[in-house]
């Protein structure tokens, strides 16, 4: 462990090596899981499958299982046979938004990716637009495809990674806007496997969240509106410069690690103010160009990035009485 500053890390304590016992029962455990999940699903499942790859911080453990359903008819069904079989299950979309400890998730992640991308024009009238898209597709392509249309709206999107499931969900935003202000319906599966039309103005959209819990977003209707494709094009390459200006975009991350607090300076300024611009533990670093940035500069562990974020918690805490809430959600079991 690389250590930089004058702050002391508790090492995390090192994981006791597993007993005979225990492997054998770990080993029964995936047995099992492996009859069942092949009893649910006859489509390609990725056993062991490294979450580093579906996660923007390209770090982090295993998941036992990873299934990408390419509809919400099969997508619902996974949902009700693991709900039915207590299988722990949770959906990833463009894993912009978290880190999976180097332990790993004991259960089955459905990705929700490219076969997953559907938009549609719903209708449109005195130049307002309905779109429809499915939860995995990138906001990347649906701002690309908003803009050849010259529908506006999305445009503090232009440069968020994931997908527009996560987007809803996180209740993702920029500069101002958020993408809970342009939800008009979506269509969710329930924790039972039941596909629920929602209304946009009855999801309590706040800060960084949309404040319900195991829902799967499946499909998105926006409200957005006609503008001149030339104004909208303006506007998100101003603001993806003025992201490239001030994000440390070349290095894997997952975006602000911190949610900026209610009241008071916001995350960023309160690290920077703490010294930690720069701090390093292993390949894991506070970024010197944005301090609510942890970046992953080569091999960090997941442990890398928690030791890391637990530095800033206590340090921010220890100097302005403000105790930070992770804006990147933490996936697994972490020991220590
Ligand atoms: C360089 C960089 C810049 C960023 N800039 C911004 C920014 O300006 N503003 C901002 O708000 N965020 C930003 N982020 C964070 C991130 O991109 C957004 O939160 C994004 O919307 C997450 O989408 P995702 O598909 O990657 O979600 P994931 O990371 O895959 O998932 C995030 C959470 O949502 C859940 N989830 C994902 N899809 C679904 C679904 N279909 N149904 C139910 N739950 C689901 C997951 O279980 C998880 O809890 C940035 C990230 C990076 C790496």
């Amino acid at each position: 462990m690389h250590l930089a500053g004058d702050f002391k890390v508790e090492m995390q304590p090192r994981r006791q090596a597993m007993s005979s016992s225990e492997k054998r029962e770990g080993a029964r455990w995936m047995i099992d899981l492996r009859k069942t999940v092949q009893a649910l699903w006859h489509g390609e499942i990725l056993w062991s499958c490294p979450m580093a790859r579906y996660s923007t911080f390209k770090a982090g453990g295993p998941a036992a299982a990873l299934i990408e359903p390419r509809s919400i008819e099969e997508l619902a069904s996974l949902v009700r046979g693991l709900r039915e079989q207590k299988i722990k299950w949770m959906v990833v979309g463009g894993g912009s938004n978290i880190l999976v400890t180097d332990e790993g998730f004991a259960g089955v992640v459905l990705h929700l990716g490219r076969a997953f991308g559907a938009i549609a024009e719903v209708d449109s009238q005195d130049g307002a637009v309905r779109v429809t898209v499915e939860a995995g597709c990138s906001l990347a392509r649906l701002v690309n495809w908003c803009l050849e249309r010259e529908f506006s709206g999305l445009e503090f999107a232009a440069g968020i990674p994931g997908s527009i499931g996560g987007a809803v969900v996180m209740n993702a935003g920029a500069w101002g806007r958020e993408i809970g202000s342009l939800v008009e319906q979506v269509t969710v599966i329930d924790g039972a496997g039941n596909l629920v039309e929602l209304a946009g103005a009855s999801i309590p959209f706040r800060y960084r969240s949309w404040g319900l819990a195991e829902q799967v977003v499946a499909a998105v209707t926006l409200r957005l509106e006609k503008a001149a494709r030339h104004e909208i094009e303006a506007q998100c390459h101003e603001l993806a410069r003025r992201r490239r200006g001030t994000q440390p975009l070349d290095k894997p991350s997952a975006g602000s690690f911190f949610k900026n607090p209610p009241d008071g300076p916001a995350a960023g300024k309160l690290i920077q103010d703490a010294g930690l611009k720069g701090y390093r533990i292993g390949d894991a670093m506070v970024s010197p160009k944005h301090a609510n940035f942890i970046v992953n500069m080569g091999h960090a562990t997941a442990g890398d990035i928690l030791a890391l974020m637990d530095v800033v918690l206590e340090k921010v805490a220890a100097m302005s009485g403000i105790w930070l809430e992770p804006e990147v959600r933490i996936i697994g079991d972490r020991q220590g």
